[in-house]
């Protein structure tokens, strides 16, 4: 078990096209329980495999039903793909990726997922409210996407220059 360095926007890996899941090894099986390991650590609700430098199709999100089991039912899913959504909700984002910045986002209420498990054995399931949230925030990593590409542009533009202005102070303390 180990704990990964979380990357941080604008590390160009989280803009990388995951790849998928082709060898349901140990290894694989290693990577989700490390992923695990360094969610519930951070804390977070999902991480996907690219924010640990790992540019492939696999998350892990943090199931719990409440607060009370937080951590005690970590879902990995190997090459997620979203086939059926609908509705829409406005809720309040942050990712492990990305500091400072937390923002309202519109997502779809529910979702299906087809989805593999770690031994390659297919799995559907349906997610509704926060969940849907997470496993949309979550596999939108796999495709290079990061919460902040949905807000407004202003919105964007103000961080990417907060974050910009930040590298660049702690370039010259250095
Ligand atoms: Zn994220």
């Amino acid at each position: 078990m180990a704990i990964f360095e979380i990357l941080k926007y604008p590390n160009p890996v989280l803009r990388q096209i995951s790849e998928p899941v082709t060898v349901f090894d140990q290894d694989l099986a290693d990577l989700a329980s490390d992923m695990a390991e360094t969610m519930l650590a951070a804390p977070g609700a999902g991480l996907a495999a690219p924010q640990v430098g790992k540019p492939v199709r696999l998350i892990v999100i943090d199931n719990s039903s409440d607060e009370e089991d937080h951590g005690t039912r970590v879902l990995p899913l190997v090459n997620p793909e979203i086939v059926e959504s609908d509705g829409s909700q406005i809720f309040e984002e942050g990712c492990l990726s990305v500091d400072e910045l937390k923002a309202n986002v519109s997502r779809a209420n529910f979702i299906r997922v087809e989805a593999q498990d770690l031994e390659g054995r297919p799995i559907d399931l349906e997610f509704e409210g926060r969940r849907a949230v997470i496993l949309q925030h979550e596999i939108d990593h796999l495709k290079g996407i990061l919460f902040i590409d949905h807000l407004s542009l202003l919105k964007r533009t103000m961080y990417e220059k907060h974050v910009s202005k930040k590298l660049k102070k702690q370039e010259k303390e250095k």
